[in-house]
């Protein structure tokens, strides 16, 4: 059997929530927003949850939201870093003996369990796959002056979600290629398939996820997010 982790990130400040509280423990219909993922991670096939969280948070995950709700799968609660890109390789790290692993940003609730088994039936097919969906907008790149450079084909463009998954020895090696090179990347990494990507040069598979599986990153969110779990 092939062992599969899941790497659940609740290590953001989440700054644009305008919030005291980080948006991964704000509570979304009685329950803080990092239940739901890790309800769906430990309902699905995955054999084990790592979850990475904020400086001094460690024990407060673990009373109030790990124990308080019976989320057994969870291996380990270990404290992330300043990007999202440190939470995910100070995880990896952390991960032993796994073939393949899950990554998932806390602040996306409404991840299933049956789409977390898609996801890892796909990684064993394909070595590499995250979620998305078409983008319903159109795109532009707007330079500093805020003028329009480039408006690319609709067509070709998907928002990428997570989970995001891999086969474990590829995403480390890649984590740990971008971190002897950091100071020569001048884009900003915002998902793990990037850090794939530009170091690995192998393909990413895109499978469809739902327009439901939003980030909660800004008040409205939380808005629409309570009508999302009213109308389930
Ligand atoms: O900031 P952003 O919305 O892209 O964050 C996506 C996810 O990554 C969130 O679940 C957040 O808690 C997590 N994150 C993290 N460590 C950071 C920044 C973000 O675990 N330093």
């Amino acid at each position: 059997m092939k062992k599969v982790t899941a790497i659940v990130l609740a290590a953001g400040q989440g700054k644009r929530m305008n919030s005291a509280v980080a948006k991964q423990f704000l509570i979304l219909c009685d329950k803080p927003v990092i239940y739901y993922s890790l309800k769906a991670f430990e309902e699905s096939m995955v054999n084990e949850i790592i979850l990475v969280t904020g400086e001094g948070q460690v024990d407060y995950c673990r009373k109030e939201i790990v124990e308080s709700y019976h989320i057994t799968k969870v291996s380990k609660i270990i404290e992330g870093g300043k990007e999202r890109y440190d939470s995910v390789y100070a995880a990896l790290k952390n991960t032993d003996q796994a073939d393949y692993v899950l990554i998932h940003d806390g602040a996306r609730p409404f991840i299933s369990a049956d789409q977390i088994n898609r996801m890892i039936d796909s990684v064993r097919e394909y070595s590499a796959c995250i979620l998305g969906m078409p983008v319903k907008e159109t795109i532009k790149v707007v330079d500093a002056e805020g003028d329009i450079t480039a408006t690319p084909d609709r067509n070709t463009l998907w928002a990428a979600q997570t989970p995001q998954g891999f086969e474990f020895g590829s995403i480390r090696k890649a984590y740990e290629m971008f971190y002897r090179r950091k100071d020569e990347v001048s884009i900003t990494i915002t998902d793990d398939a990037m850090i794939y990507e530009m170091f690995l040069q192998k393909p990413v598979k895109m499978l469809r996820g739902d327009y439901n599986n939003i980030k909660i990153t800004t008040p409205e969110d939380l808005f629409l997010a309570e009508e999302i779990i009213r109308r389930k």
